[in-house]
């Protein structure tokens, strides 16, 4: 069962996170970004959406997904 299906790429496709408040950039499983950049802001920056995924990194994704979903 060692297939490796579309669904799984895009799971474990790793995204940029950053931080301009903490001038950081993690590197993140797509699947945990979300919920880490929340509680990351909740914590850091009182809930203030601060910390973001890489706008660079969002087209890609968008694209990435958009070509898994045959969109393109
Ligand atoms: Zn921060």
């Amino acid at each position: 069962m060692a297939t490796m299906s579309e669904e799984s790429m895009i799971e474990e496709h790793e995204i940029t996170v950053t931080c301009p408040a903490c001038d950081t950039e993690t590197q993140l499983p797509l699947e945990r970004a979300s919920e880490t950049i929340q509680r990351h802001n909740d914590r850091m920056h009182a809930g203030e959406a601060i910390a973001t995924v890489d706008p660079v990194i969002k087209d890609e994704l968008a694209r990435i997904i958009a070509e898994d979903l045959d969109l393109l």
